[in-house]
């Protein structure tokens, strides 16, 4: 047995005692990933091959659910309509009930269930039922879209850090500080930005940073239908209008996008990267010096 088996018994054994012996009913929050489901975790895994219930967002990767066992029961709860706050009522009440009912109850959230997934308010709802919640972590477009068009989203050469923020607010939603992000020198990240591109680009101009920041657009990451298109904050919107980039799609600003390979070629293709402030040396000495070799 390969030390990988023997960890996935253990941890198998546990959820079940946890489960059984204390005769607490519980639910599995589990992190789908962006699309391919090789970038599951061994225990997401593991919970969905062990699911009779699964409660799952649009997100999920058709791919990912062929991972459940044909006997598994799959209640799709994607948004409809703008009944928001009912349907996330609805969801809670579908899987309380079907915890109590004593199924191994299997939540699945299309990337990291605590990033923009309203994880903490299932958790919240379940606890407040008296369900245990087991929260196992997917890996987050946020990270996973970038990377796959070679962006990484820190790079001590050019900037601190990184922000994972939303580009839309919800009905009880906080609006991100645009001009203090534009101020920040971190990497954005924006998660359901693609119909606010405009007002997002144009509040990040009014802030501060530079037109000619490196930025892009990666449209279904991690699927089949993966597209992205490499250009600059102040041609941001009309790159995806040109491009008709579909949702789900992230946006990616910041001197990190010009570290991609791709960033050349493609930004060089729109003319975005040609006598942007890029290239004009506000990238610094180190990434300059990194382009150089
Ligand atoms: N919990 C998810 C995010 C859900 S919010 C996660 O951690 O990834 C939905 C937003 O996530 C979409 O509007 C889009 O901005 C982003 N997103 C999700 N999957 C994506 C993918 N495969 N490619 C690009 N963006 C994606």
């Amino acid at each position: 047995m390969t030390s990988l088996d023997a960890s996935a018994n253990a941890s198998s054994s546990a959820i079940s005692c946890a489960s059984t012996s204390a005769g607490t009913p519980s639910v599995s929050l589990v992190g789908a990933g962006p699309g391919d489901p090789e970038l599951l975790t061994v225990k997401a895994m593991k919970r969905l091959q062990q699911a009779e219930v699964v409660l799952t967002d649009d997100l999920v990767d058709a791919r990912v659910l062929a991972c459940l066992p044909p006997t598994a029961r799959v209640l799709r709860v994607g948004k409809r309509g703008g009944c928001v706050s009912t349907e996330q009522r609805f969801i809670h009440e579908l899987m309380i009930r079907e915890a109590r009912a004593g199924a191994r109850v299997v939540r699945l959230k299309g990337g990291d269930p605590f990033v923009f997934g309203r994880g903490g308010e299932e958790v919240d709802a379940l606890r407040e039922a008296g369900i245990e919640v087991e929260v196992i972590n997917g890996l987050s477009a946020g990270l996973a879209a970038p990377a796959s068009v070679g962006v990484p989203v820190t790079d001590r050469r050019c900037t601190p850090g990184v922000a994972f923020v939303t580009g839309h607010n919800g009905e009880h939603g906080i609006a991100p500080d645009w001009a203090a992000l534009a101020k920040s020198r971190l990497t954005l990240v924006v998660y359901m930005g693609l119909a606010r591109a405009a007002a997002i680009a144009q509040a990040l101009q009014d802030g501060g940073l530079s037109p000619g920041t490196p930025a892009v657009i990666v449209s279904a990451a991690h699927t089949p239908r993966q597209r992205e298109c490499f250009t600059t904050l102040a041609e941001l919107p009309a790159a995806i209008e040109r491009e008709g980039l579909p949702s789900p799609a992230l946006l990616v600003i910041g001197e990190v996008v010009a570290l991609s390979p791709r960033w050349r070629e493609d930004a060089g293709l729109t003319g975005a990267g040609a006598g942007s402030d890029a290239d004009a040396g506000r990238v610094g000495e180190p990434l300059a010096t990194f382009r150089a070799a």
